[in-house]
C-alpha cells in the first residue's frame, strides 16, 4: 500500500473518478514564437516496413505543461530538480467569474482560501468556458493572474498554481510579474489545462513530467482523481 498525502491507495480502482485536464497536442494553440508540435513517420507498416516508428517535435511549453523557475530565473531550478511528490498533490479547483475575457484573476478570487500547505490550486475561468485550449488559433485576450494574486498564492504557501490558458501573465506583459511572483517562490506553474468539464472542489492532481534533465518546462498529462 502507498499513500498520497495521507490518503491510502491500494490500487487505481480506489479512484472513483479520473478526469483528464490535458489537451490534445496536435490541436492546441501555440504561444507566438514557440515551436509547433509535429509528428513524423520514420518507419511505416503500410509501406512494407516491419514496424511503425515516429519522431515527435515539440517545445517545452507545448500544450498542457509545467513551468519551472529556470524558465525565467538565472540559476533557477529545472523540472528534474523537483521530487516527484511535487507533481502528485491534493488540489483545490476554484471557479473565477471575471466580467471580461481579458481580465485578471484578482485577490478577491483568493479571499476564502486558507493556507495551501504545499497543495495545488487551479483556476477555472472564462478561458475554459470559451474552450481556448481547443482553438489552434492563439487568443491574445484571455483571463490571466494578477501579480497581487500570484503573490498571495505564494504567501498562502501553495506548491503549484494552474491556469486554463498558455500563460499566467497577460499577453504582451514582458515583465511577466505573475510568473516571477510564483517562480521566485518555487511554485510550479501548470499552464494550458482545460477545466470546462471540471466542477470546483477538492481532488488529487497527478501531472508527472518526462524524465529528462535541465528542462525549463515540460508537457504533462494532467489528471484529477478522487
Ligand atoms: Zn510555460
Amino acid at each position: 500500500m502507498s499513500a498520497v498525502s495521507g490518503i491510502p491507495i491500494t490500487n487505481t480502482s480506489d479512484f472513483v473518478e479520473v478526469q483528464n485536464i490535458s489537451v490534445p497536442l496536435e490541436a492546441a494553440p501555440v504561444f507566438p514564437g514557440d515551436p509547433k508540435y509535429s509528428r513524423a513517420s520514420i518507419s511505416r507498416l503500410e509501406d512494407g516496413a516491419e514496424y511503425n516508428l515516429s519522431s515527435i517535435y515539440l517545445g517545452t511549453h507545448s500544450g498542457t505543461h509545467i513551468d519551472a523557475p529556470a524558465h525565467l530565473l538565472r540559476g533557477g531550478r529545472t523540472i528534474d530538480q523537483y521530487p516527484l511528490s511535487r507533481f502528485i498533490l491534493p488540489v483545490q479547483v476554484v471557479s473565477v467569474n471575471c466580467p471580461g475575457n481579458g481580465d485578471p484573476i484578482d485577490l478577491s478570487a483568493l479571499q476564502d482560501l486558507k493556507s495551501g500547505e504545499g497543495e495545488a490550486l487551479l483556476f477555472k475561468t472564462n478561458n475554459s468556458r470559451r474552450r481556448l485550449m481547443h482553438n489552434s488559433v492563439f487568443t491574445e485576450e484571455f483571463v490571466y493572474l494578477s501579480r497581487e494574486a500570484a503573490a498571495r498564492c505564494a504567501s498562502l504557501d501553495f506548491g503549484l498554481v494552474g491556469v486554463d490558458y498558455l500563460s499566467v501573465d497577460r499577453y504582451g506583459d514582458d515583465l511577466a510579474p505573475a510568473h516571477r511572483a510564483l517562480l521566485e517562490n518555487e511554485i510550479l506553474i501548470l499552464e494550458g489545462i482545460d477545466l470546462e468539464a471540471v466542477s470546483p472542489g477538492r481532488y488529487h492532481l497527478i501531472c508527472l513530467p518526462l524524465n529528462a534533465a535541465d528542462l525549463d518546462a515540460v508537457p504533462v498529462r494532467a489528471v484529477l482523481v478522487r
